[in-house]
């Protein structure tokens, strides 16, 4: 496909590595509904600019940046403003699966390069390598933000559900944040790696007794789990006036009593990434306190199979392909 000519404030990075997540799999196999195709996914972008256009300010040539799921918004409206520019009135422009407001659709970052305007261009703090900063473009804005925004601090009580290329980094960020965090996975095979990541406890969801120990004891459960859940059972679980942070995007409906929210106060809220100055923040955080995510590197040809992988929850935590290893441009 090819790449627009760089504007006045477009970047060109030559991309390094670009992480898969759940999302570009519900898009590529439409689960959210008609997707443009062809297709390039990727919005964990990690690379250098190899050129800058003539009003760019922000970044220079030879910048370690990132892009994440998001590449224009209006920059007027109320939210671009409040740096909320996922809720940009005139539509946010997606990175990729998206139309951007020349009419021309979006491509993202499985490519050797990729052109974006230099708002959406996030400089890499020195101390995090490309690899495991990719995932931080989405995976870790996307649990980052609703930790900050409903005020997670130490010795909160935070439970995690599902620890895949979200849940890890929610793991990881909730402990730095000082959280005691219980991870809830389907098994206990990812055990050991939740506890080496910080968590004090992890237990099987399918172990009723474990679930029971832990009723009403959370301060706030981030649910990351792509595929249908009955999030009555979790709800049960947080104290009163709780929340329950839903990130993950599947299809159905939940299902929930009203009984169970007012009973005790409780709130569920969902949460769409994070905008380009609490991406900037979240990034600083990890630099902080040493924090990229566990990946696992590998070449274009293998990403099918990865693909097959994470929908089976057998990712340790993030795929990220090396796109040197991609040979069309
Ligand atoms: P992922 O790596 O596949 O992780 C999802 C985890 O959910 C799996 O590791 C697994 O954890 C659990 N899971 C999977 N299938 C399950 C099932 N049938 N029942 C119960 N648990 C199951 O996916 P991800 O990249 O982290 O993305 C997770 C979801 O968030 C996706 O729906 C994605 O589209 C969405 N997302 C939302 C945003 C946003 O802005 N809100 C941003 C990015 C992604 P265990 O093996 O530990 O059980
Ligand atoms: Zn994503």
């Amino acid at each position: 496909m090819p790449q627009r000519a760089l504007r006045d404030d477009d970047v060109l990075i030559d991309i390094a590595f670009a992480g898969i997540c759940h999302s570009d799999i519900h898009q590529v196999r439409e689960e959210w509904g008609s997707a443009i195709f062809p297709m390039v996914p990727g919005h964990e972008i990690a690379g250098t600019v190899r050129e800058v256009g003539p009003a760019v300010t922000a970044v220079n040539v030879g910048d370690r940046v990132g892009v994440g799921c998001m590449v224009d918004s209006c920059g007027e409206c109320e939210f671009c403003k409040d740096g909320f520019e996922q809720h940009c009135q005139r539509g946010a422009v997606m990175t990729y699966n998206g139309t951007g407001y020349d009419g021309e659709p979006t491509r993202g970052g499985y490519a050797r390069s990729v052109v974006v305007g230099e708002r959406f261009v996030c400089p890499i703090p020195e101390g995090i390598s490309l690899d495991e900063a990719a995932p931080l473009l989405c995976a870790g804005i996307t649990t980052y933000s609703p930790l900050r925004r409903w005020g997670v601090k130490a010795g909160d009580k935070v439970g995690v559900i599902g620890m895949g290329g979200l849940g890890h980094m929610g793991v990881k960020l909730a402990v730095a944040m000082g959280a005691e965090v219980t991870v809830m996975s389907r098994s206990l095979s990812k055990r050991e790696d939740s506890l080496a990541m910080g968590a004090t406890d992890h237990i099987s969801t399918a172990d009723e007794q474990a679930l029971r120990t832990h009723r009403s004891s959370f301060d706030f459960i981030l649910n990351t789990v792509s595929a249908d859940l009955d999030l009555e059972t979790y709800l049960k679980l947080l104290k009163p006036r709780g929340v329950l942070v839903n990130v993950g995007l599947p299809t159905q409906r939940y299902a929930i009593r009203p009984g169970m929210l007012v009973g005790h106060s409780k709130v569920v809220a969902g949460s769409n990434i994070g905008g380009i100055p609490e991406t900037k923040e979240m990034l600083a955080f990890c630099a902080e306190h040493g924090i990229g995510a566990t990946i696992e590197t590998i070449s274009a040809d293998e990403v099918t199979e990865a693909y097959g992988k994470v929908v089976n929850g057998d990712v340790r935590y993030r795929y990220v392909i090396d796109v040197s290893t991609i040979t069309a441009d």
